[in-house]
Order: structure tokens, then C-alpha cells, then sequence
């Protein structure tokens, strides 16, 4: 299976935004927000002991992670400061999951 990482690294080469930091190349870059886009409803807790099943890079002031959680997914925002912050949003289906993710790295949700 073709992981999403792999679909967007190709879908967004030559148009991801500039680094914060060093970025080690760890994972996905999330395009710019979009006008229009979609707001995600951002709580502080997750619905559990998650398992991360994607992440986006770590050199962003701001990265995201798709998480199971038992049988369903969230995405986990991280917002890494000196004392990260950490959000939460979904509670789908896999196949949900997919799409919210695929629209947050594409900048249609965030
Ligand atoms: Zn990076």
C-alpha cells in the first residue's frame, strides 16, 4: 500500500513552505492554509492511549500526527514551543481519518 506520505511528498515537491528550523526529513510538510479552508474542532485531550500512524515533519513550529486509538483515528496537533501544546480532533473512521488527513497536509483543513 502506497502510504500517504509517500502521495504527498509527491503531490507537494517544489511547493512546500519554507523550513523553521532544522528539519531532519522525517515526514510530510503541510501545505499553506487555504482561503476557505475548513476549521477542525480542536480538543486538549485524545479519546485514549493512542499509536501514531503518520506524522508530518518536525522542523514546523506546528506538526501533526494521525493516530488510532483503539478503532478509530484522530489527528494530534502539536504546537512545540518550550512547553509543547497538544490538540486533538476527530474521533473517525479510517477512512474519515484519511480524508480529514489528506486536507489538513493539503492546506484545506485545519
Ligand atoms: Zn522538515
Amino acid at each position: 500500500m502506497t502510504s500517504t506520505f509517500d502521495a504527498l511528498r509527491a503531490m507537494t515537491r517544489g511547493l512546500v513552505a519554507p523550513v523553521e528550523w532544522h528539519c531532519p526529513g522525517i515526514g510530510v510538510h503541510p501545505e499553506r492554509i487555504m482561503p476557505g479552508h475548513q476549521t477542525l474542532d480542536w480538543r486538549p485531550l485524545s479519546l485514549g492511549i493512542y499509536r501514531v500512524v503518520e506524522h508530518t515533519c518536525s522542523c514546523r513550529a506546528v506538526y501533526y500526527e494521525l493516530v488510532s486509538v483503539g478503532g478509530s483515528y484522530q489527528i494530534h496537533k502539536v504546537i512545540q514551543p518550550e512547553t509543547p501544546e497538544h490538540a486533538f480532533t476527530g474521533g473517525w473512521t479510517r477512512r474519515e481519518a484519511r480524508k480529514w488527513w489528506v486536507r489538513l497536509l493539503i492546506g484545506h483543513a485545519r
